[in-house]
């Protein structure tokens, strides 16, 4: 099953909630893969790491998406409430750079009342079906939900602000990275089709190249029967998976696959070649 990936301090709730958007999935059928969502409970993680496993380590998704990091630095795990909050500033920089929006995970943690960025409050949202406003919390919502003429600021002050920057401060800052993200690599992908002449149009070429590579010795595809050519395709389903993926949603391709790729492609590259050049691509789709 498909899953996005999360954006930079994305919640892990919201990663299901855009799931189920970009699934077309309704609610119940969410609530039957994932359970509730009781929000900053995480009782879906098992199966969303599982979806996510080939590219997101469950430690990391922990580390770099929940708030759990700062509730260890508190020492205390009654403390906190969830809600939906939001920046609306910060909402349509999402926007603009993913072309969706997405529940940045420190929004949602009571206490955080204040936008550390554009300097303002939070908005408590208020969702378009109007029911009570905690109701929510047992849904996955995007930000889209949010109907915005309803939505109203959370109390806020000086002091508040003062509390609510230094549980901010309380979240370990990421390691810079040194491996290259799922972007990355897609980006790298997609420019070294490019240079080998394949583009979205003409994929089974390349799918018929690497078939003719791992099933018959590198012969070129022309050189094989037409027998062993639908044989030989339909043992390749990761293949077909490969491509169509490739063409729509942009390229998310496991490790061993990419390994395969790799020799077809760049046989002279190691790959940790390979890699640097991944690394050296940019963060954004
Ligand atoms: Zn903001």
């Amino acid at each position: 099953m498909y899953a996005p990936y999360p954006y930079p301090e994305e919640a892990l709730e919201s990663v299901v909630a855009r799931l189920q958007r970009h699934l077309y999935l309704s609610p119940r059928e969410t609530k039957r893969k994932f359970g509730s969502n009781c929000l900053g409970g995480y009782a879906y993680i098992d199966t969303l790491s599982d979806l996510l496993k080939q590219a997101f380590p469950v430690e990391q998704l922990i580390a770099d998406h929940t708030m759990v990091p700062l509730l260890r630095n508190l020492n205390d795990t009654t403390y906190p409430r969830y809600a939906y909050r939001y920046c609306p500033d910060c909402l349509k920089v999402q926007l603009e750079t993913h072309g969706e929006t997405y529940w940045r995970r420190e929004w949602l943690f009571c206490g955080v009342c204040h936008c550390p960025i554009h300097h303002k409050p939070l908005m408590l949202a208020s969702f378009r079906d109007k029911r009570a406003m905690f109701d929510h919390c047992r849904d996955f919502v995007v930000p889209e939900d949010v109907e915005a003429r309803l939505s109203r600021p959370v109390v806020s002050s000086r002091c508040l602000e003062k509390m609510s920057q230094c549980l901010l401060e309380l979240i370990a800052k990421p390691a810079p990275r040194t491996e290259a993200t799922p972007v990355q690599w897609r980006n790298f992908w997609i420019q070294l089709l490019n240079d080998n002449g394949y583009i979205s149009t003409n994929l089974d070429a390349l799918k018929q190249r690497l078939l003719g590579y791992w099933e018959f010795g590198g012969k070129l595809s022309t050189e094989l029967s037409s027998d062993d050519l639908t044989a030989g395709m339909a043992r390749y389903d990761w293949v077909q998976e490969l491509f169509a993926k490739s063409s729509s949603i942009g390229i998310h391709w496991r490790w061993d696959q990419t390994l395969q790729l790799w020799k077809v492609l760049c046989p002279d590259i190691s790959i940790e070649e390979l890699h640097a050049h991944a690394l050296a691509m940019p963060c954004n789709p």
